[in-house]
């Protein structure tokens, strides 16, 4: 090395041994004169060199990483308004650049690895919520079907399959490679126990790809996630009293009660019912909302021109169903919330969930009300909590008070 003119600093060297066995003896290595430590990874050129190189802490790393860089570009991305999916999807290809470092090296070790692969998908999943404007509980496997993003480590084994065909002279497509990715993805998707109701809406993952709206809004994205603004969602989170339907006798209210059943919203699926012929389905969602696949359409271009615009109306159609029902609904709850006196299933026995319960009420009580009285009713005792709009707890009462204080905490 000095030959050449390089000098080599050993007391900033480090190593690592390269052996598939649980048990070796480490070595004693010394460069000139200086004793080189041996560690259980190093890092080499940005990649984590593992002792069994299964490329477990580079993973971590660059999840860690990402995380770091999905939640501050996450504050340019509200929800409602902000910029478009596009521009979105853009701001977070940073995310992708940072999980797919050097893929080519860890992309066989890290496909087969399940924990490697749900560390990836989990940093995906932050991102893809933002890109997708979903509720921040909707599962990696909805989230990234909204968000267009393909899974990681499909995109790392496809990286891989790319360099070694390159070397050995064969050229991949872009088609080719997208093909066999999304092949993947619907074998994932078809899987998963996971978005069971977005799975029955979407089964078909190539048409939702290659024919799908390129922007989700937030309310759609809602309706295609069963998640935020339905009775049962906000019930098995503690959020409400019960399941059941505000506006009809049904037990339980879902997106698939709320957009598809309930008589309330009759009105607002009215002119896609007439266009229809026929009440709306949730089996008619993939064809409302991805256009009819090119290899169904009749070669006649007057014929496939009218079958496209019909499609076109339909989609428009259903797309202003879901954001009048999703809107009025949200208006409706906030405006039942906004009227001071709430009512909400909460353990008694949970200070945890107490507190939770509290923060979600901070979070909807407007600036307009001064005081807000929030009664906590329960089948074992009452608790009642006086918030300011602030968000400053100003009294908790707690445990089995007597029915007359009851009536006088639920009266004032
Ligand atoms: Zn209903």
């Amino acid at each position: 090395m000095s030959a050449n003119g390089l000098r080599l600093a050993p007391e900033k060297s480090e190593c690592v041994v390269l052996t598939n066995k649980y048990r070796y003896r480490e070595p004693n290595l010394y460069v000139q004169g200086c004793q080189v430590p041996v560690k259980k990874a190093i890092r080499y050129l940005g990649v984590q060199l593992d002792t069994r190189l299964s490329f477990v802490d580079h993973v971590r790393s660059v999840t860690d990483g990402s995380r770091k860089a999905t939640t501050a570009l996450g504050r340019l991305m509200p929800n409602i308004g902000g910029p478009s999916q596009s521009k979105r999807h853009l701001l977070m290809s940073v995310v992708h650049s940072r999980l797919l470092y050097g893929a080519v090296i860890w992309s066989e070790q890290v496909s087969g690895n399940q924990e490697c692969r749900n560390l990836l998908l989990q940093a995906q999943r932050h991102a893809a919520l933002k890109v997708a404007r979903c509720y921040r509980t909707v599962s990696d496997m909805a989230a990234l079907l909204l968000a267009r993003m393909s899974p990681a480590f499909l995109l790392a084994s496809s990286r891989k399959r790319i360099a070694v065909a390159r070397r050995t002279g064969v050229i991949f497509t872009k088609q080719a490679v997208e093909t066999e990715i999304i092949q993947g993805w619907q074998a994932l998707w078809e899987s998963t126990p996971k978005a069971a109701w977005t799975k029955r809406l979407i089964p078909d993952l190539s048409r939702w790809w290659y024919h799908g709206p390129r922007q989700v809004s937030f309310h759609m994205a809602q309706t295609l996630t069963n998640h935020r603004c339905f009775q049962k969602y906000l019930w098995t989170r503690d959020r409400a009293y019960s399941p059941a339907c505000s506006h009809c006798p049904a037990k339980v209210n879902n997106a698939e009660h709320t957009i598809f059943a309930c008589v309330f919203w009759s009105e607002q699926r009215r002119d896609l019912a007439l266009s229809l012929g026929r009440p709306v389905r949730p089996e008619d969602v993939q064809d409302l909302l991805c256009d009819p696949s090119t290899a169904k359409l009749p070669t006649d271009y007057h014929q496939r021109g009218r079958i496209l615009s019909c499609s076109r109306r339909r989609r428009e159609m259903f797309v202003k169903m879901v954001e009048r029902i999703m809107g009025r609904k949200e208006e409706l709850e906030r405006a039942a919330v906004g009227s001071g006196s709430v009512t909400y299933n909460v353990n008694p026995l949970s200070r945890f969930s107490f507190f939770v319960f509290l923060r979600n009420v901070f979070n909807r009580i407007s600036v307009e009300n001064d005081l807000a009285l929030v009664v906590v009713v329960t089948a074992e005792a009452v608790s009642r909590a006086k918030v300011e709009s602030s968000g400053v707890v100003k009294d908790i009462f707690w445990g089995n008070p007597a029915p007359s204080k009851i009536q006088r905490w639920v009266g004032g």
